[in-house]
This record gives structure tokens, C-alpha cells and sequence, in this order.
């Protein structure tokens, strides 16, 4: 082979050989990936673990720090427990999938219109024992105030029937950070006599602040973040 030849099929080889690699940029992941991993963890197939059996052992963790709390307190003092409402108490999971896991204000609204979200169960068996250990339960949720009625509507229709105080954000409170808006919530408590042994989040804005609980619990939430 002369040289010429011999060049022509060094460059022919080097292109087929370019033809059949695939060069992977660094690159953030996919969101299309992440939307199957979401639904695969939330469904407890494949690799990513299971959501459920993730919130009954957050949960039960939650109950064992409460009886703690409550076997340990001297008689007389009020104890109370926070806990958040959106995938901490009741599970918007069917919502998030119907809007592929974005989030868009007016469909939200409507679905919490319906007052239709499940019990997380975990976080229901968790309220029964601060009912049956006599403590007060504090709901403290970023839903606005105009969402109450809808609100109480469901917390009831999915088993939570009573609690001390439910705080929403007021039209005041609309732009107010997380964990300050938050932290003021409980402060109140704590102003009114209370010992705030266990609070219970799925964002860690829901846990950051002062005053803090004794035991703060995050439960897991891979499908939305609240800063
Ligand atoms: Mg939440």
C-alpha cells in the first residue's frame, strides 16, 4: 500500500471510529430520569429505596422520641407537638404526579380545594399516641389562611380530628422566609406554656429556627423543596 492509501484508510478508520463514540459532557441530571426515580421510589421499585417504608420508620422513630419525652416530664408541664401539614401529614403524591411533578399556583389550589389528600399513616399513628399521651398538637403550615376551611375539612376527612391551634400563613406572613415565619409560629407556644418535645417536617425549613423542638424529625420528600 502506498502512502497516500495508506493515509486515506488511517483517516477512514479514524472517522468510523469517531462515528461510534459518544463523548458525555459533565452535566446536572436529567429531569426526565429524575421523574422516573421519583415515581419508582414512591412505588418502592428498582434501586431508590421505598418511600413508605422510609416514612414508617421516620415515623416510628417520632413515636419512640415522644414517649421518651413524655415518660421524662415532670407533671405539670404542658408538652406539645409541631407538625407540618403538605407530605408530613397529608400526602399531595397524587397531585404531584398528575402535574408530572411541577408546580403550577392554580392547580394546586384546586386540589387542595377538594380537601381530598390521604393520611401519611406514619404521621397518623403519631398523632393518635400524642392523643392518647394527652399532649396538645399544633398544626403550623405555609398554606395561606384563605385555604383554612379546605384545609381543616381534610385534615378531618383523613383522621386528624382535633388539635390545639392550626397556623397558616397570614396575608401579612405571604412573603415572610419559611424558617422564620415558621419559628415565630412556635414561639408562640413556647410563650404559651408550652414544651414543644417533638416537630415533625418533611423540608428542612420546617426544623431550622429557634425556638426548636427537643426532637426534630425531617421525613423524607425527594419531589419538592421549600427553602
Ligand atoms: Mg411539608
Amino acid at each position: 500500500m502506498g502512502a497516500f492509501a495508506s493515509a486515506l484508510l488511517s483517516l477512514a478508520l479514524a472517522a468510523s471510529a469517531a462515528a461510534q463514540s459518544i463523548s458525555v459532557p459533565r452535566e446536572l441530571p436529567n429531569l426526565g430520569k429524575l421523574r422516573l426515580e421519583l415515581e419508582a421510589y414512591h412505588d418502592c421499585r428498582g434501586q431508590y429505596g421505598c418511600y413508605a417504608h422510609d416514612l414508617d420508620d421516620e415515623t416510628a422513630m417520632a413515636i419512640a422520641d415522644l414517649e421518651r419525652a413524655v415518660r421524662m416530664n415532670p407533671s405539670g408541664v404542658k408538652l406539645a407537638v409541631v407538625l407540618d401539614i403538605d407530605e408530613t401529614s397529608l400526602s399531595n403524591y397524587a397531585e404531584l404526579l398528575r402535574s408530572d411533578f411541577g408546580y403550577n399556583a392554580q392547580a394546586w389550589d384546586a386540589w387542595v380545594r377538594q380537601s381530598d389528600a390521604p393520611a401519611i399513616p406514619g404521621t397518623l399513628r403519631f398523632y393518635r399516641e400524642a392523643e392518647n399521651l394527652g399532649v396538645a398538637v399544633f398544626f403550623i403550615t405555609g398554606r395561606p389562611e384563605s385555604e383554612r376551611a379546605a384545609t381543616e375539612a381534610n385534615l378531618r376527612k383523613a383522621g386528624f380530628t382535633q388539635w390545639a391551634r392550626l397556623t397558616l400563613r397570614s396575608a401579612s406572613e405571604a412573603h415572610t422566609p419559611t424558617i422564620a415565619y415558621k419559628s415565630a409560629a412556635r414561639q408562640r407556644i413556647v410563650t404559651a406554656g408550652y414544651r414543644i418535645v417533638v416537630n415533625m417536617g418533611d423540608q428542612m425549613s420546617d426544623l431550622r429556627g429557634t425556638p426548636q423542638a427537643e426532637f426534630s424529625v425531617k421525613l423524607s420528600d425527594p419531589f419538592y423543596y421549600i427553602p
